[in-house]
C-alpha cells in the first residue's frame, strides 16, 4: 500500500483526524472493534432517512426496498467469506450470539449426557462459555487443546483428544491475544476423518485475512460485522445446509415460522428458520457496504500491509528493555500483546491512554488463557490497515517514555 493510498484510506474515516486530550489519536485497538468508513456510517443514514420499513412483511414499496436490501446483503457476506449458497449464511448480533445459536441447536439435536466438546486454550469466553452451558445442561465433558511456548496449537495432543465422543469442535482462526493464526484447514481435516463438524471463531480472522469456508470445508464459521469495519449489533454465522437443517430453531418468534395454530407450529425454510423477530435489516445492509469497501481494497492488500505493521511493530517494540512479547507464533495477524519488566499492563494503557494512544489491558475475555500463561494480563496494540508505521514510531516513542515513568 503506497502512502497516498494509505492518506486517501485514512480519509474515509474521520475518527482517525480527532484529537484525545489534544493529542492525534492512535487507535491500536481494533481487535476490540475497528473504526468506521464514512461509506458504512452514509449506508445507516440513507437505511433510515430513506429506505426504512419492517422486512419481509409489507407489500409496500419501503417494505419491499428493505426486504431486497437485506437479502441482497446477505448475498454479500455469503460470497464475501466464499459460501456455496446465501441461504447458508444466518444474520445474528455477533460472533457471540452466533457461537450461543450452534451451542444450543447442535447440542439441542445432536448432543448427549457423555459426549464431549473440544477447543482450544486460547479461546475468546464467547467460544467457551456456550460450550460450557451445554455441558451443563448435558452432562457433557469440554476438552481442551493446548499450545506450546509461543502459542500455536499443539496438534498432537489435539489428535488425542478426538474420539467416537465428541460431537464437535470449536477453535478460533485468528487468537484475539495471541495474534496466531491457527491451521483451520489441518484441524478441520483431522476432525472430519473422525466424521466430527468443526466450528469457527472467525471474529479476528474474517476482518484481516482472505476466508474461503467451501475451501476450509468448515461446518460453521462466524464473525461479528464490528471488527470488519461495519456497525454494531450484526454479524453473520455460516452453516453448511444439512446441519442447519437438521438443527431446531434458536428462538422463537416471528418470521421464522411457516404456520402457527396454538396446537402446532411449523417453521419456515432456511436461513429465516433462525432469524426470529425484526432482524438488524439497516445493520445487514450496513455491514454489507462495510465488505464492499475492504473488497475493493483487497484483501491479500490488507494482509500484507498488516503484516508489514506487525514485523515493524514487533522490530520497534524489541528495542524495550524487558519487553516480553506474548505470542510468537510463525503464523501471526497483526496483534501484538506483550509486557514490559514487572509493570503492570493497566497502568501501561492509563497512561498511553493520556498520550492519545488506545490500547488494550487485561485479560481481553481469555481469562483462561492468560492463567495458564501465569500472567496478569499484557498490552495488546492491535493494527488495522488504516495504521501506519508513523503511528508505531509515536507509540513506541511515547510506551518508552511511560516505561520510564513507571520503572
Ligand atoms: N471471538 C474472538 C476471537 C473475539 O476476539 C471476540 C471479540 N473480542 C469475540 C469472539 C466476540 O465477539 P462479539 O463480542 O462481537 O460477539
Amino acid at each position: 500500500m503506497d502512502k497516498q493510498e494509505l492518506l486517501n484510506i485514512r480519509a474515509d474515516f474521520p475518527i482517525l483526524s480527532e484529537k484525545i486530550y489534544n493529542k492525534d489519536l492512535i487507535y491500536f485497538d481494533n481487535g476490540a472493534t475497528t473504526q468506521k468508513p464514512r461509506a458504512v456510517v452514509e449506508k445507516i443514514e440513507e437505511g433510515y432517512y430513506h429506505l426504512n420499513a419492517n422486512i419481509h412483511r409489507g407489500v409496500h414499496y419501503l417494505s419491499q426496498k428493505a426486504t431486497e436490501a437485506h437479502e441482497a446483503a446477505r448475498i454479500t457476506v455469503a460470497e464475501f467469506l466464499k459460501a456455496g449458497k446465501h441461504e447458508e449464511i444466518i444474520f445474528t448480533r455477533g460472533t457471540t450470539e452466533a457461537i450461543n445459536l450452534v451451542a444450543t441447536s447442535f447440542g439441542e439435536a445432536f448432543c448427549k449426557a457423555g459426549d464431549e466438546v473440544v477447543v482450544s486454550v486460547m479461546e475468546h469466553h464467547s467460544n467457551i462459555v456456550p460450550w460450557q452451558m451445554l455441558c451443563e445442561r448435558k452432562g457433557m465433558t469440554l476438552r481442551v487443546i493446548p499450545a506450546n511456548e509461543k502459542g500455536e496449537l499443539d496438534i498432537e495432543a489435539y489428535k488425542t483428544l478426538l474420539n467416537e465422543r465428541t460431537k464437535i469442535v470449536s477453535i478460533a482462526h485468528v487468537s484475539n491475544v495471541l495474534g496466531t493464526i491457527n491451521p483451520v484447514a489441518e484441524v478441520i481435516r483431522i476432525a472430519h476423518q473422525k466424521n466430527i463438524p468443526v466450528l469457527v471463531d472467525g471474529a479476528q480472522s474474517v476482518p484481516h485475512i482472505p476466508v474461503n469456508v467451501v475451501e476450509l470445508d468448515a461446518d460453521f464459521y462466524v464473525f461479528s460485522g464490528h471488527k470488519i469495519y461495519g456497525p454494531t449489533g450484526i454479524g453473520a454465522l455460516y452453516g453448511k445446509e444439512k446441519w442447519l437443517n437438521a438443527m431446531p430453531p434458536y428462538q422463537g418468534g416471528g418470521e421464522m415460522i411457516a404456520t402457527v395454530t396454538f396446537e402446532k407450529t411449523t417453521y419456515n425454510e432456511l436461513p429465516f428458520k433462525f432469524e426470529a423477530g425484526t432482524p438488524e435489516y439497516i445493520g445487514s445492509t450496513a455491514l454489507a457496504e462495510a465488505l464492499r469497501y475492504v473488497q475493493a481494497i483487497g484483501m491479500d492488500k490488507i494482509a500484507a500491509h498488516e503484516h508489514d505493521l506487525l514485523v515493524y511493530g514487533t522490530e520497534r517494540l524489541m528495542e524495550i528493555e524487558g519487553m516480553r512479547i506474548i505470542g510468537t507464533a510463525d503464523q501471526k495477524s497483526s496483534v501484538i500483546s506483550f509486557l514490559v519488566g514487572n509493570i503492570h499492563p493497566y497502568d501501561i494503557g492509563m497512561l498511553l491512554d493520556k498520550l492519545g494512544i488506545a490500547v488494550r489491558t487485561g485479560h481481553h475475555c481469555a481469562q483462561p488463557l492468560i492463567d495458564s500463561l501465569g500472567i496478569p494480563g499484557t498490552v495488546r496494540a492491535s493494527f488495522a490497515f488504516y495504521n501506519t508505521k508513523e503511528e508505531i514510531d509515536v507509540f513506541v516513542t511515547a510506551l518508552k517514555r511511560v516505561v520510564t515513568m513507571l520503572e
